[in-house]
């Protein structure tokens, strides 16, 4: 049996089913004949041989006259080909020499020549000289594994084949012709352009290259070329500007095909990248191995490494490149959700400590709110207060959109670690946060006998039975004195609560008896972060044994993706509130440009003649000439001035001394002042329901998620709202995700537009942590591959709760490597 007949067969058989158009071969089979008769060893029976090259004037044949050749060739060949092919395949997969499956050592821990190889820095390959393994480090790639593994953004589909004669505009396509001439002119300078005519039997189309001059040599008249690309109309012709090109006779690598786009960088071209990576993978691919078990594959149906990697550069079809990337996305979210299992496991064998005894206390506080529980909300503590009754501890996030009150839910978790005789702990991203949780927090517990504790009074330095209940504040802006008192307080157990910061709690608190950490992240994803608890903060009473850790609440207003939720679900228990308190009206957002900034302020002085409150963001402190945004102090100067005399405008910045950050928020909370005009340093907590407006001035500055959180900054009362965004000259995509914003108010909505449109790495800030390198690949939304990922994770560690059976050894090792990379944050 031989392949070349196998493969003039399945021609054939295309091209009868395509009603002989002449396309099932690239090139037609003018093109065709000559390559096959090549391919065709001395075995094929001479009549096939002959009956072949008759088709090698078919783009000249009526369609009637094509019908008879086709189907007269093909009973030849088939009478040929009677036993059942062996190959069912014809492409130039199944010529590799390693087939999937066919070599041991894919399933073997991977320390060998091979990876010496893949971590040999690319200039050792052919053709890539010191200049350019230069130019690759700015991508990233520096090894040869890193080039592997150097993911195209996109595909052109130059994979339609189309006569000359059938192009129409716009068309993405791949055209087979002969030159017929070429003109090189000369622009000055180093310009010039090549315009090539090309011509098959259905027509010309005119192609243009500019500033390769050198080109002309090649395209000399009567060559046979492949040229892909968008079909232009140019004074009623068509034409194909800077086409990709190749000739004919060579293996097509960037035309005729799907063909990869790559993210570039100065002096690295997209061709000659591509060439580059095609020789790599193609001499490369299997080195990498498998990490994946052979059971794993099988039961997943997961094409292999390389094969995945051979796809994704340059994929046979879509479908397979949907499964390369599956595969690929695979790896990255099984070592996430084992990461996940093994830090539950990990903090299940900790003792954590029964709290139930101060669930009354936690009841007196929701007794005495001056507003009803929503659903949600009671739903929550119970969860919470259910977790803080056990002896193991809690590790819990509690999630709620912006305004959903958390921070009730959260006191609530305080009051009981209280009530059962131990202290607690909630800690805040920024100071202003902070200083707002000490605020909301002290009025809520007020009615449960609590006070302030103030640093400087000698009788709140000690504690002895019968004191009333003490809040303290812990902030890095406090003096060293008033800093140094509450760190000793809180070991001596002379505080019961410590709202501050994350860094200041961590780095100088020592608790008597820490019972419970409350860790609110608001949108940033701090998750990972648990690793960095006191957990040193202990009950020194316990005795010997491990001691005991606190319970831990995390609180997020990022609404997490179903998907991610589920690599979380493995390590922590989750809460929703997906309700928001009774009477809040929908925020009207409306998306502005510079020339309606008026129309905006209009909107300021009359909804302040009315006695509501504006906020005015802009997105820097002060004017930066790299970035020509509106800075808020200059723009508080030019508003109170000019723009909105008689309003009483007040600033709040990062920079400001914490002293002043407070009063101005004092002001703003008790309506002295009209128009808050501030950076970023709002977006979080800030609770003032009296304000109605917010504007946020170069709104295209700010991401999705930041934009929602400040927009969450009105809407809390129960007057209507509104939220105005300007944007000056926004780009696509900022565009795109200020119109998200005016068409929902939805968190998760908004999240899940922010994923797929930035990835994971933007959207959990993780992009500097070194912890995008486990996530290259996958894409948080899909669903699927992470249902499969959780699955199997869930399987291997039934059985194997260590990972220690050797064709797990590749993955263990990357679960180890993500787990310290995820520590280190
Ligand atoms: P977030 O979830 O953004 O932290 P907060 O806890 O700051 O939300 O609550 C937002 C506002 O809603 C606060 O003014 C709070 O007092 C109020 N609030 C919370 N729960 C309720 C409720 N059940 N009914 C009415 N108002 C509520
Ligand atoms: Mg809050």
């Amino acid at each position: 049996m031989q392949p070349t007949v196998l493969k003039l067969t399945k021609v054939l058989e295309l091209e009868q089913r395509q009603g002989h158009r002449n396309e099932a071969v690239i090139g037609g089979f003018e093109a065709f004949v000559p390559v096959w008769q090549a391919e065709a060893g001395r075995e094929v029976p001479e009549a096939i041989v002959a009956a072949v090259g008759r088709l090698a004037e078919y783009g000249d044949l009526a369609e009637a006259e094509r019908r008879i050749r086709v189907s007269e060739l093909l009973s030849l060949a088939r009478n040929a080909v009677d036993a059942p092919p062996e190959v069912s395949d014809t492409s130039a997969r199944s010529h590799r020499p390693n087939e999937p499956d066919s070599k041991p050592p894919a399933d073997q821990p991977l320390q060998s020549v091979d990876d010496a190889e893949l971590e040999r820095p690319v200039v050792h390959l052919r053709g890539i000289g010191r200049k350019s393994a230069e130019n690759l480090e700015r991508l990233g790639i520096r090894t040869i594994r890193d080039m592997l593994f150097h993911m195209p953004v996109r595909y052109n589909d130059y994979s339609r084949l189309v006569p000359i004669g059938r192009l129409s505009v716009d068309d993405e396509v791949t055209v087979v012709g002969a030159v017929l001439a070429t003109n090189l002119r000369d622009l000055g300078g180093k310009r010039s352009v090549l315009n090539v005519t090309l011509s098959d039997s259905t027509g010309e189309i005119h192609c243009s290259f500019f500033n390769q001059p050198y080109l002309e040599r090649e395209f000399h008249q009567g060559r046979r070329i492949v040229v892909s690309g968008r079909v232009e109309s140019w004074a009623g012709r068509l034409a194909l500007r800077s086409p990709e090109w190749e000739p004919i006779e060579r293996k097509l690598t960037h035309t005729g095909r799907l063909v990869p786009v790559y993210p570039l960088t100065h002096g690295v071209s997209q061709r000659w990248l591509r060439r580059q990576i095609k020789h790599v993978v193609e001499s490369r691919a299997d080195l990498v191995g498998d990490p994946l078990p052979a059971r794993v594959r099988a039961a997943e149906n997961l094409p292999t490494l390389p094969d995945a990697l051979r796809e994704l550069h340059f994929p046979e079809s879509y479908e397979s490149q949907v499964a390369a990337l599956g595969r690929l996305e695979f790896d990255e979210l099984l070592v996430l959700q084992l990461w996940s299992r093994r830090r539950r496991l990990e903090w299940l064998k900790k003792d954590g400590v029964n709290l139930s005894a101060g669930r009354a206390t936690a009841g007196d506080l929701t007794g005495a709110l001056p507003f009803e529980l929503t659903g949600a909300q009671r739903r929550a503590i119970d969860q919470i207060a259910a977790d803080m009754s056990r002896d193991v501890p809690m590790s819990r996030l509690l999630q709620g959109d912006v305004g959903s009150g958390k921070t009730v839910v959260a006191a609530a978790a305080l009051a009981m670690a209280n009530g059962a005789g131990f202290q607690a702990a909630i800690m805040a991203p920024t100071e202003i946060l902070a200083e707002q949780h000490a605020v909301s927090l002290a009025r809520l517990l007020e009615p449960l006998g609590y006070e302030p504790y103030r640093p400087d009074e000698p009788s709140h330095q000690e504690h002895r039975s019968g004191r009333p209940p003490r809040l303290a504040r812990l902030v890095g802006s406090m003096t060293p004195s008033a800093k140094a008192a509450t760190a000793t307080a809180a070991a001596t157990g002379a505080v019961d609560i410590v709202v501050g910061t994350h860094a200041v709690i961590q780095d100088s608190v020592q608790f008597a008896r820490l019972g419970l950490a409350v860790i609110d992240e608001q949108h940033r994803f701090g998750v990972l972060q648990r690793a960095a608890l006191p957990q040193r903060a202990l009950d020194p009473t316990a005795g010997s044994g491990p001691a005991p850790v606190p319970h831990v609440l995390i609180m997020t207003a990022t609404p997490i993706p179903r998907t991610l939720a589920q690599v979380l679900a493995a390590d922590l228990d989750q809460s929703v509130i997906d309700e928001l308190p009774p009477g809040r009206k929908p925020i009207k957002t409306s998306l502005l440009t510079s020339r309606d900034r008026e129309r905006a302020y209009q909107v300021v002085r009359h909804r302040a003649s009315r006695g509501e409150q504006a906020y005015v963001v802009f997105p820097l402190v002060e004017e930066s000439d790299a970035v020509a945004a509106r800075a808020a102090v200059a723009e508080h100067e030019r508003l109170a001035a000019e723009v909105l005399p008689g309003l009483r405008v007040g600033l709040l910045h990062g920079r400001m001394p914490a002293s002043d950050k407070e009063a101005v928020m004092a002001s703003f909370k008790s309506g002295d002042i009209d128009v808050l005009v501030a950076t970023s340093v709002i977006e979080v907590g800030v609770d003032v329901p009296n304000a109605t407006i917010m504007v946020i001035d170069g709104a295209d500055r700010f991401g999705l998620a930041q934009l929602h959180q400040f927009r969450g900054r009105v809407g809390r009362g129960t007057a209507e709202s509104v939220c105005l965004l300007i944007a000056d000259e926004p780009s696509e995509t900022a565009q795109q995700r200020l119109e998200a914003l005016t068409t929902t108010s939805d968190g998760l909505e908004l999240a899940l537009i922010d994923l797929d449109m930035r990835g994971p790495g933007d959207y959990f800030g993780l992009r500097q942590s070194g912890l995008m390198e486990y996530l290259r690949f996958a894409r948080l939304a899909s669903t699927p591959v992470m249902t499969s990922a959780a699955r199997v994770a869930a399987d291997l560690m039934q059985s194997d709760p260590e990972l220690e059976s050797d064709d797990l050894a590749a993955i263990r090792a990357r679960v180890d490597q993500f787990t310290e990379a995820a520590e280190r944050i």
